[in-house]
């Protein structure tokens, strides 16, 4: 049997795939298993953010296993303090985390500590949570609810109650009531096009929250870790927020989801858990990437990169004014708004032809998260294809 052929048979079609298999990765270059070379501008969706076989983390990685991967958290583990203490000593936040092992699993244990937040005399009276149209927090029963988009809530009901959607931060104000329990918005929507927020109306927002003493949840699974320049966007955007959630790119492709939050006394032994989470295998790779991410900011490479990053999309968006209408994005977070749905996807198609790996964000846009160690060599190879790519449509 062909891959594709197992893959038909014994997996769930749940993924559109490309047709394309990898077999290996060096930065942000990958090999399929014809031996054809591409260009990634992808990271997996913002995962790899110190690019595919980071030597670094195979390392600590391989020592690890050789040591010990999983005991469970009913004992202490190094690694996680570790991991913990560097997270929190990145962001500058007076905060502490809990480990999960995905995206939405951080957001689901935002969620369950707001609702604690909000229980008052043993009766939850604030549960409300706030979030925006447009947004994504991932695709269990509790976040795809979460996450405002209607035509994710078509099956899978009935969903858990108290999940109102503001069209923009503006319409947030004259939502709050006695029963928000939380505000949770991504400062840069992701799948929803990667649209930033206005700085000033979240910092708005951010203080007037604080005065009602109603937690704010930043999404940063897919904005943190380095992704915008900061180790979050919350430290972008100078605001404080009571919870932020990682995930993606601080795992550095090991799966990994971490709650950060300054409500330290909210969650008591027993009312949040998770057999994976922080174990040593997922904790070492966070420590590791950390580390490595945070010399590369310290260095001032990030920042080098990331302007040779946006300065190369630039030039390349204007030689096709007809067809790119915007760039948009923060830091190595970019995009492009595409004149409609069916050019953005021959674009893709083309691009992966042509050896250039990108990705689709919302409906029209053309979207760039490439590793955040990807090389000048490598951004010039991969805007190379894409002008070739360009050519053939
Ligand atoms: C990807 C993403 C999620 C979901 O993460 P998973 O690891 O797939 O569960 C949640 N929120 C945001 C903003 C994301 O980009």
């Amino acid at each position: 049997m062909t891959i594709k052929e197992k893959d038909k048979k014994y997996i769930l079609p749940t993924y559109a795939r490309a047709d394309v298999e990898f077999v290996r990765g060096e930065n942000a270059t990958l090999f399929d298993v014809n031996g054809k070379k591409y260009i990634d501008f992808t990271s997996g969706i913002g995962v790899v953010s110190v690019g595919h076989a980071n030597k670094r983390v195979a390392d600590a990685l391989c020592e690890q296993v050789h040591a010990i991967t999983h005991i469970s958290n009913l004992y202490y583990i190094a690694p996680q303090a570790e991991a913990a203490q560097k997270v929190v000593e990145v962001s500058g936040y007076d905060m502490a985390c809990f480990f999960a092992n995905s995206g939405a699993e951080a957001n689901e244990g935002a969620i369950k500590i707001a609702r604690k937040h909000g229980e008052r005399d043993g009766e939850i009276k604030r549960y409300k949570i706030i979030t925006l149209n447009h947004s994504f927090h991932g695709r269990t029963i509790t976040t795809v609810k979460a996450t405002g988009q209607e035509s994710m809530h078509n099956y899978f009901g009935p969903f858990p109650d108290g999940f109102v959607y503001a069209d923009g931060i503006d319409e947030i104000e004259g939502m709050l009531d006695d029963h928000t329990a939380a505000v949770m918005i991504e400062l840069i929507q992701g799948e929803g096009g990667v649209e930033p927020q206005d700085k000033e109306k979240v910092q708005k927002l951010a203080k007037l929250l604080k005065e009602k003493e109603i937690p704010l949840i930043v999404d940063e699974v897919q904005t943190g870790a380095y992704r915008v320049g900061e180790f979050t966007a919350s430290q972008a955007y100078e605001i404080e927020p009571e919870i932020i959630t990682l995930a993606k790119g601080v795992g550095g492709g090991v799966p990994v989801g971490i709650v950060m939050t300054t409500l330290k006394e909210v969650l008591s032994a027993g009312d949040h858990g998770s057999t994976f989470g922080g174990n040593y295998l997922s904790s070492r790779a966070v420590c590791e990437v950390v580390d490595i991410l945070r010399e590369l900011k310290e260095s001032g490479d990030l920042e080098i990169t990331s302007l040779m990053f946006n300065k190369a999309l630039e030039e390349f968006a204007k030689k096709y004014p007809d067809t790119f209408t915007k760039k948009v994005g923060f830091g190595m977070m970019c995009g492009l708004r595409v004149k409609d749905a069916d050019t953005l996807t021959n674009i893709i198609n083309a691009a992966r032809e042509h050896g250039v790996m990108v990705l689709k964000a919302g409906r029209n846009t053309l979207r760039f998260l490439p590793p955040l160690t990807i090389t000048k060599e490598e951004i010039d190879e991969g805007f190379k294809a894409l002008n070739s790519a360009m050519a053939t449509l």
